[in-house]
């Protein structure tokens, strides 16, 4: 069997046919080469218009790398011919196998993206002997397509989360599609502004956006404002992970004031490492920081208090019926604000004021898995960390949607990986 032949197999064109083959390169960064031609009286199509027109003239021969093939590089070698298209003037013909004005094939493109979802695109870069920018055009053409090509008609839910990105409070606003039966990224912004989410329901329309029934986010006052204008028929829910939060940072102010009370009245150091103690849910403690926290419990102190506090809030979401639960709530927030612990009542006096939202989280119950904002936010944080590279918005904005986006992929007669 010869090269052509399987090449005809993976990936074959109406107007153009494989011709020779050429080995090429050293012993060490073997090459194959394969001459491409137009078959006999095909007329070149315009790239522009991708309407047949009539030849104008020949540009040098190009390589355009296709895949490895044993650790043999491969290029198919083609000298384009220019159209003289009735539309659009003297242009490039189209070739179906060119990545645009990019060096690599369309199947290699894929063949990096791909690989780029599973390694980090500098290991894809040294894995096939390729440049990182190589490995990133493939990711952003692969994501170009991908949201291009998305459908967007059955968006139900949709959980709004911000993650900090950069040193320095810089932020990015990512909206996630969170139905049952889809659950990936939809959009990014820059910021999480007012302006950013405006952003978000301009690119998703007026008609989808008033299709919506359910949306996740923080108590953020820009997204809760937005989100009042532009979808104001939807249940807006403030989710558990995103309140939850809240706590975690009040507890941490808490502790981190008190140990400076007790460093400055000589008091020996009690608290010291005990941060994470109280961040974690007791069923997942060890049985060394059982004992700690059983220790702690016995000083009056304010953590500890906070800690109780908090903990006896996770009951909250226990609830099933609203009503209930808000009768719970408004309990632990008048106990609370008689707590005397400034951080803790901040956190009761933010509940209070957004207590409807609050309780539509009984009301989107079973419709919602809470996990799943949590579970993007994770993965968002892990692939802006990998980031070699990201220092530009573009890099993370294309890096986020490639992992998290979910984005459809063309069909092609052979898979090459
Ligand atoms: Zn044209």
């Amino acid at each position: 069997m010869q090269i052509k032949t399987i090449l005809n197999r993976v990936q074959k064109f109406k107007s153009f046919v494989y011709k020779q083959v050429r080995w090429l390169g050293s012993a060490e960064a073997p090459e194959l080469e394969i001459d491409v031609v137009e078959r006999a009286n095909s007329r070149p199509v315009c790239s522009n218009c991708r309407r047949p027109g009539a030849g104008y003239d020949r540009l040098p021969r190009r390589r355009f790398e296709f895949v490895p093939l044993w650790g043999i590089k491969v290029f198919l070698v083609y000298a384009p011919r220019r159209v003289n298209c009735h539309d659009c003037g003297v242009r490039v013909e189209f070739m179906p196998w060119a990545l645009g004005k990019r060096p690599l094939t369309k199947a290699y493109g894929w063949f990096l993206a791909s690989w780029a979802k599973r390694l980090s695109w500098k290991e894809v870069a040294v894995v096939f002997r390729s440049s990182w920018d190589s490995v990133f055009r493939s990711v952003e053409m692969a994501v170009e397509w991908g949201r291009a090509h998305q459908d967007l008609s059955d968006v139900q839910s949709i959980g709004i989360d911000e993650i900090a990105w950069k040193k320095g409070h810089k932020y990015l606003t990512l909206v996630y599609q969170i139905d049952t039966h889809c659950k990936r990224l939809l959009w990014i912004g820059k910021k999480r502004k007012v302006k950013t989410l405006l952003g978000f329901f301009r690119w998703f329309g007026a008609e989808r956006s008033q299709k919506l029934k359910y949306i996740c986010t923080d108590m953020w006052k820009p997204y809760l404002k937005v989100i009042a204008k532009k979808a104001g028929h939807a249940i807006h829910v403030l989710d558990r992970f995103h309140i939850m939060v809240h706590f975690g940072k009040a507890l941490n102010e808490v502790r981190a004031s008190e140990v400076r009370e007790l460093n400055a009245k000589g008091y020996e150091a009690i608290l010291t490492k005990s941060r994470w103690l109280l961040l974690k849910r007791p069923e997942n403690l060890t049985e060394k920081q059982e004992i700690k926290l059983a220790e702690l419990l016995q000083y009056n102190l304010k953590s500890m208090r906070a800690y109780l506090l908090k903990e006896e809030f996770q009951f909250f979401w226990s609830y099933i019926s609203p009503h209930w639960a808000g009768q719970f709530m408004d309990k632990w927030c008048t106990k609370t604000m008689r707590s005397k612990i400034e951080p803790m009542k901040k956190v009761a006096k933010m509940l209070r004021k957004h207590r409807e939202l609050l309780l539509n989280w009984f009301r989107a119950k079973g419709r919602l898995s809470s996990g799943v904002v949590e579970g993007f936010n994770t993965r968002a944080k892990l692939t802006t960390r990998k980031s070699f590279g990201f220092r530009t918005y573009h890099g993370a904005e294309i890096a986020l949607y490639h992992t998290l986006g979910a984005l459809p992929e063309p069909k092609s007669t052979h898979r090459f990986c």
